[in-house]
């Protein structure tokens, strides 16, 4: 399984990985997303407004 990355530094907090993906992304306590599971993330990285959604 690719490991999902997100760019905390590009993230803006729309939440619209965690729409899509609950229980890959969630929001943490400073209102970025950050890597919670496992699990297909192709969705969240198309639609991530600013492209902060990486897998390697
Ligand atoms: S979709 Fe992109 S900008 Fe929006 S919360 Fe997720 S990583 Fe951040």
């Amino acid at each position: 399984m690719a490991k999902i990355k997100v760019d905390r530094d590009a993230c803006i907090g729309c939440g619209a990985c965690v729409a899509i993906a609950e229980g890959v992304f969630d929001l943490d306590d400073e209102g970025k997303a950050t890597v919670v599971g496992e699990g297909s993330a192709q969705e969240a990285i198309d639609s991530c407004p600013v492209g902060a959604i990486s897998e390697e």
